[in-house]
């Protein structure tokens, strides 16, 4: 067997954005040693590129807001798909966990009195974004480096050793979960800079990995994002959820190519912003869906005066859920009617002076200057959907973040439920703060627990080892694949075939493309060694793509009706009968030998919603969503 180095820890969290950063404060609150390890550099994850903010009803903006209201937007925005336990424990403690962080040292942009600043963003009643500019996620993120250090100072005043329980194993990638008698036992993985492999063992493991947009070719997430997470747990026994959900987001740079996908802010919409057709037209007041009919303004009169008073109007339809939103623009340019480059018009030059731009919105004004060479002070941006984030991931128990695995627990975008069919803005960076520190604590409270603790065997570890080792053997007839080929195959598939707009035949046939890239998987050869090697990386990472894409693809076809970030054009609306119905994704015992194994995807229900939480919406909102016969048992029903 190659040379393994070793470490024992208790708990070993997989990720340090800001849900793997939160559980590990959490655990090592908790008394327990914690190895946080991650791919990239320490302080570079998707979250430090979180811009519009964290939503939480602190209401400081408007005093109304609460966590009632924040809960039944949630609900809205993911079309009552979510786990409605995980919406209200997100609703309830965001507030909470945000506080808490300016007493790590976060310093959030405050109102004129001094309190906490918030503002406005898609499918949110009330102004409820937390910001530091538009660069919020930098802040949660330098914050909770800085508490870590704090930690490890306490640690070192008490045993001398900055890393007694805290330690960074960066640039480090993890390929393999290892269990014994089903219970998690370690993670498995290798250094990107020298190749050497590293054996954490641990029982209890916290998958923090994020999204896997880098499936697609045109997405915000960089190439951090190949669903490692997803299919780290698939392999150890895991179940996935709402694979078919993908948020498209509205509004990516569509110009020039090779910055096409990355993100234009919400914010930008949340400060006044306006979506405009090549005539000029703001097209968004045609596309107010059923559900939302007379919740949002009917002329731009009425949404502007409302950006002005929320109490004194509806809100712009601008502000739509980002579903609804992404589909609109994709309808305009289909008919015609958009810009020169395949977008449509954002404009904040001709809403507000030029250094109120500048000083609100800072990196997009940078963004559009340095990629673009677009004055966003003087003139409007091009922008079109992108592939963002995904709602589907690892099923957790809602309180403490545990997986069906004993000892595996997941947090943040790579857990599944919290968001139902489509995530509001701003709701990532409170579940990562929430459901960080829950999953912390679950890991704490699971190995505080335990009588004695699982190892890993010799057995596993040559196992992972020689998978890892897969690609540089060469096929014996010598004709081997790419790895750089696959994927950019990969990616045109999904963003062609199950991309925003889905159809049965284009679905299918995605199914079988996907087919023909898992058998050539298993001849994807590479060359030279494992010194700082990314076509090695490459071909390691592709393998969890291949899967989870899979995962992806097959729970889009199942799922016969439109909704969230799932839209069918053979079946366009939603559908009751499947409004409280999970696609659960789990490795086909048939096909799990060779190195990409096949999937299954079951229907499941969900368990029906606690009747104070149900009680809290008007019967004719859930007259919407609901089935007549879930609606019969609701106390309104016999009025
Ligand atoms: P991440 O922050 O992505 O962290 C994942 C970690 O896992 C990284 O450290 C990575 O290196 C590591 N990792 C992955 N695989 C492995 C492996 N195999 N081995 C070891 N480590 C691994 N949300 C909001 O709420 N508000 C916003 O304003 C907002 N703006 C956004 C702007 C952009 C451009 C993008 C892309 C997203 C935005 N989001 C926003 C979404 C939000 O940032 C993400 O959903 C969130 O940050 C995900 O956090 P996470 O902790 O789950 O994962």
């Amino acid at each position: 067997m190659p040379e393994v180095e070793r470490h024992d820890y208790d708990v070993v969290v997989i990720g340090a954005g800001g849900a793997g950063l939160r559980a590990v404060i959490e655990a090592r609150e908790q008394g327990f040693s914690v190895a946080v390890v991650c791919k990239s550099l320490f302080g570079k994850a998707h979250t430090v590129m979180a811009e519009g903010g964290c939503a939480a009803s602190m209401g400081n903006a408007n005093e109304k807001d609460n966590w009632q209201t924040h809960f039944k937007d949630t609900m809205r925005g993911g079309k009552f798909l979510n786990n409605w336990r995980m919406a209200e424990l997100h609703a309830r403690e965001a507030a909470d966990r945000v506080w808490e962080l300016e007493t790590y040292g976060a310093l959030f942009d405050r109102t004129p009195d001094g309190r906490i600043s918030q503002r406005n963003f898609g499918g949110h009643t009330y102004p409820r974004l937390a910001h530091v500019g538009d660069r919020t996620g930098l802040e949660l993120i330098r914050t909770m480096q800085q508490k870590i250090v704090s930690l490890q100072q306490e640690d070192y005043a008490a045993t001398g050793d900055y890393e007694a329980r805290i330690k960074v194993f960066a640039e480090c990638t993890i390929t393999e979960l290892l269990t014994e008698d089903g219970k998690i036992a370690g993670a498995f993985g290798y250094y990107r800079e020298s190749g050497q492999f590293v054996l954490f063992r641990a029982p209890a493991v916290v998958l923090a990995t994020g999204g896997i947009g880098k499936s697609y070719k045109v997405t915000s997430n960089s190439w951090e994002y190949t669903g490692d997470g997803h299919a780290l747990a698939l392999r150890a026994g895991v179940t996935l959820i709402n694979m078919e959900f993908l948020q498209f987001h509205p509004t990516g740079m569509v110009w020039p190519p090779s910055v096409k996908g990355i993100l234009v802010t919400e914010g930008v919409r949340g400060d006044g912003g306006v979506l405009k057709n090549s005539e000029g037209k703001r097209f968004m007041f045609d596309y107010i869906p059923p559900v939302f009919k007379g919740q949002y303004a009917e002329t731009e009169d009425e949404a502007d005066q409302w950006l002005r008073d929320n109490d004194s109007a509806r809100r712009t339809p601008d502000l739509l859920p980002r579903d609804e939103v992404a589909r609109a623009i994709n309808e305009e340019v289909k008919a015609g009617r958009g810009t020169e480059h395949g977008g449509v018009y954002l404009d904040i030059a001709s809403r507000m002076p030029a250094e109120e731009i500048v000083r609100r919105l800072p990196s997009m004004h940078h963004q559009f200057k340095e990629l673009a060479d677009v004055d966003i002070t003087a003139e409007p941006m091009e922008v079109g959907p992108t592939c963002h984030y995904v709602m589907g991931g690892i099923e957790v128990d809602p309180d403490t973040g545990a997986a069906v695995v004993p000892g595996l627990f997941a947090a943040g975008e790579c857990s599944g439920g919290m968001h139902g069919s489509n995530r509001l803005g701003g709701n990532s960076l409170s579940d990562l703060l929430v459901f960080g520190r829950r999953a912390g604590l679950g890991a704490a409270a699971y190995v505080g627990g335990l009588t004695e603790r699982p190892t890993p065997t010799d057995a596993d570890v040559e196992s992972a080892a020689k998978t890892a080792l897969a690609p540089f053997d060469p096929p014996t007839d010598g004709a081997g694949e790419n790895p750089y080929t696959l994927h950019a195959e990969l990616q045109e598939t999904m963003n062609d075939l199950v991309g925003i707009i889905r159809k049965e035949h284009e679905v299918r046939e995605a199914i079988d493309k996907l087919a023909d890239l898992r058998a050539r998987y298993a001849r994807v050869t590479v060359v030279g060694n494992r010194h700082f090697n990314p076509g090695w990386h490459l071909a390691l990472d592709l393998a969890n793509m291949l899967l989870v894409s899979e995962c992806v693809a097959q729970a889009a076809l199942l799922r016969t009706e439109s909704r969230g970030g799932h839209t069918r054009d053979d079946h366009p609306g939603m559908d009751p009968t499947w409004r409280n119905s999970l696609l659960v994704c789990a490795l086909d015992p048939a096909r799990s030998d060779g190195l990409v194994p096949g999937v299954t995807v079951t229907r499941k229900e969900q368990t029906p919603m606690r009747e104070d939480l149900l009680a809290l919406f008007e019967f004719s909102e859930l007259e919407k969503y609901y089935t007549e016969q879930e609606l019969a048992a609701h106390p309104a029903a016999e009025g």
